[in-house]
C-alpha cells in the first residue's frame, strides 16, 4: 500500500459505544479520517441494554478528554464531574452528542462480519504488509458491502457474549432448553413485567462481581416490599474478607458500596449464600428449577437464574487475521500478564498502549472492553488511554504513543475477590498481587501509587 493510498483510506472503528467514538475523536483530532460501524441504531447501544445500571465512576471518569475537545464548540454542557449517571444517562447525555458531532463518520445497522488483509487470507506472506484491510459489513437492510481500510480498530466491546453458567466455561446440563428461566444480565427491576418475574420468587444468582453485587443488592430492596423474595447466591469460592469487594478501601467508593450492599443483603436474610459450588446441570422440577453441582450437591429448588458470571470477546469475525492472543484472558499477549487475575487482583494495570496492544498483524487493534479478553477489570479511562496511544502512533507521533500515563484506582482488595463481572474461573487466582513494576504514574483520578493496600 503506498503512502498516498494509505492517507485516503479511513481507519475503521468497530463499534459506536464509549472507546469506539472516543478513538474517533482522537482520530479527528491527529486529522485522520475515521469511520465508525455499528451494528445497534443508537451510539452506545450496548450501554442502552443496560441503561438502568448506575455507574460506579463519576462522570469525570467517563468522558474523554478529546471527546470533550470536539464537544465543546457545540454548546454541550459537562455534566457534573462528581456525580453518577446511569449506562442510560451515559449514552444519552455524552456518547449520542459525541456521535452527533462525528456526523456521517458513524454508520448504524452496520455489522462486521469479518476483516481481512484484502486479497491475502490469514495464511499467505506474499505482499501481506503492503495490502490494506478489507471489512466485511452488512446492513440492517440485508446488503452486504466490503469497505477498504488503512487500518481497524475493534472497540466491539463483548456485552453480546455472556459466559455460561457450568462451571467449565460451557453451558451446564439442561442450561439452553432452561433458557426461559435464565437471564444473563442485571435485571431492571424499575419494569413492571421484570418486576413481576421476580416478585415473591427465589432466585439464584451466580456470580461474584460488581453485577452479581448489584444483582442481590436490587433483589434485596425487592425483598424488602414483597415477602417470599430470596436470592439464593451461588459462588464458586468460599467467603473471605474479601468476598465483598475493597468496600471503604476501594479508590472509586461507588465500586466499593457495591460490595457492601451486596453484603448487607445477605446478613438481612435477603440472601443466602452458597460457597464452593462448581454448577454442572440445570434439572427441570415441574415449574422449578434444580441447579446440580460437580460434588453432586442439588439446591432446593429456585424459580429463575440470573448468571453473572463475566463476558468474553467474540473472535469469530477477525478469523483471517494474524492476531497475538493470551491463551488464557484472549486478552493481546503483551497486555495480559498486566491485567491476569491470576496474578494481580489489586485492579491495579501497568500502563499500557499501542506497545501492549499490537499484533503480528500491523495495523489491527483490540481495544476497549474486548482488549481485556475475558479479564474483569476493565475501566473505561483504559480504554480512552489505549486509542489516545495508538492513534498517536497511526499519526506517526512515536513520542505520544508511547508516553502512556494512566494510574487506575486501586479496589482494595487482594487475591481475587470480585472486582467487576468476575469470571467465575478466577476465584482461584492466588492473587499474588500487583509488585510495582517500573512504570509512570500520572494519576487519573488517584494517587500516584501502583500497589498500595497490597
Ligand atoms: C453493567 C456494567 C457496568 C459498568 N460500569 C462501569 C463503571 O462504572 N466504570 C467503568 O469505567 N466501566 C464500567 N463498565 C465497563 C466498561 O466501561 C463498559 O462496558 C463500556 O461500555 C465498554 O466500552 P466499549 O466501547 O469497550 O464497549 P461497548 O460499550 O460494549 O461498545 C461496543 C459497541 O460495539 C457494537 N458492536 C458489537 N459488535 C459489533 C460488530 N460486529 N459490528 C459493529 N458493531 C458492533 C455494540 O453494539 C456496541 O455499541 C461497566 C460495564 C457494564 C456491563
Amino acid at each position: 500500500m503506498n503512502a498516498l493510498t494509505a492517507d485516503q483510506l479511513p481507519v475503521v472503528v468497530i463499534g459506536a459505544g464509549p472507546i469506539g467514538l472516543a478513538a474517533a475523536a482522537h482520530l479527528v483530532e491527529r486529522g485522520i479520517e475515521p469511520l465508525v460501524l455499528e451494528t445497534g441504531p443508537t451510539a452506545g447501544s450496548a450501554v442502552r441494554e443496560w441503561s438502568h445500571v448506575r455507574l460506579f465512576s463519576t462522570w469525570g471518569e467517563l468522558i474523554d478528554p478529546a471527546a470533550e475537545k470536539l464537544l465543546a464548540p457545540t454548546g454541550w454542557v459537562r455534566p457534573d464531574a462528581s456525580t453518577y449517571p446511569t449506562g442510560g444517562d451515559w449514552a444519552e447525555r455524552h456518547l449520542q452528542p459525541l456521535a452527533d458531532v462525528l456526523g456521517d463518520k458513524v454508520r448504524y445497522g452496520a455489522t462486521v462480519t469479518g476483516v481481512a488483509r484484502a486479497g491475502r487470507d490469514r495464511i499467505v506472506d506474499s505482499g501481506r504488509d503492503e495490502q490494506p484491510f478489507t471489512v466485511h459489513v452488512e446492513t440492517s437492510d440485508g446488503r452486504e458491502e466490503r469497505i477498504t481500510a488503512r487500518a481497524v480498530i475493534d472497540a466491539s466491546g463483548t456485552w453480546s457474549v455472556p459466559s455460561p453458567m457450568g462451571a467449565d466455561g460451557l453451558p451446564a446440563l439442561g442450561e439452553k432448553t432452561a433458557a426461559d428461566r435464565i437471564a444473563y444480565r442485571v435485571p431492571n427491576l424499575s419494569d413492571p413485567a421484570v418486576r413481576a418475574r421476580y416478585a415473591g420468587k427465589r432466585t439464584a444468582v451466580v456470580g461474584s462481581g460488581a453485577s452479581a453485587f448489584t444483582a442481590l443488592a436490587l433483589l434485596a430492596d425487592l425483598a424488602k416490599e414483597n415477602d417470599g423474595t430470596h436470592a439464593v447466591w451461588i459462588l464458586r469460592r468460599g467467603i473471605s474478607d474479601n468476598t465483598y469487594g475493597g468496600g471503604e478501601a476501594d479508590q472509586l467508593p461507588a465500586r466499593g458500596a457495591l460490595g457492601l450492599r451486596a453484603k448487607a443483603a445477605v446478613e438481612a436474610g435477603h440472601a443466602s449464600a452458597v460457597t464452593g459450588f462448581r454448577s454442572q446441570a440445570v434439572e427441570r422440577d415441574g415449574d422449578r428449577l434444580v441447579i446440580v453441582a460437580e460434588d453432586g450437591r442439588r439446591l432446593d429448588p429456585v424459580d429463575e437464574v440470573i448468571v453473572l458470571t463475566g463476558f468474553r470477546p467474540d473472535l469469530s469475525f477477525l478469523s483471517e487475521l494474524r492476531l497475538g492472543l493470551d491463551e488464557r484472558l484472549q486478552a493481546p499477549t503483551a497486555l495480559a500478564p498486566l491485567i491476569d487475575p491470576n496474578l494481580h487482583s489489586c485492579g491495579t494495570v501497568y500502563p499500557h498502549g499501542v506497545n501492549e496492544l499490537s499484533h503480528p498483524e500491523q495495523g489491527v487493534y483490540l481495544v476497549g472492553m474486548k482488549s481485556y479478553g475475558r479479564a474483569p477489570t476493565f475501566l473505561a479511562m483504559t480504554g480512552y488511554e489505549q486509542v489516545r496511544s495508538i492513534t498517536a502512533s497511526l499519526a506517526g507521533d512515536q513520542e505520544a504513543a508511547e508516553r502512556v500515563e494512566l494510574t487506575l484506582p486501586e479496589t482494595g482488595v487482594c487475591g481475587g475477590a470480585g472486582l467487576f463481572d468476575e469470571p467465575e474461573n478466577a476465584e482461584e487466582s492466588g492473587g499474588g498481587c500487583c509488585a510495582a513494576p517500573t512504570t509512570l504514574q500520572i494519576g487519573v483520578g488517584a494517587p500516584a501509587s501502583t500497589s498500595g493496600g497490597c
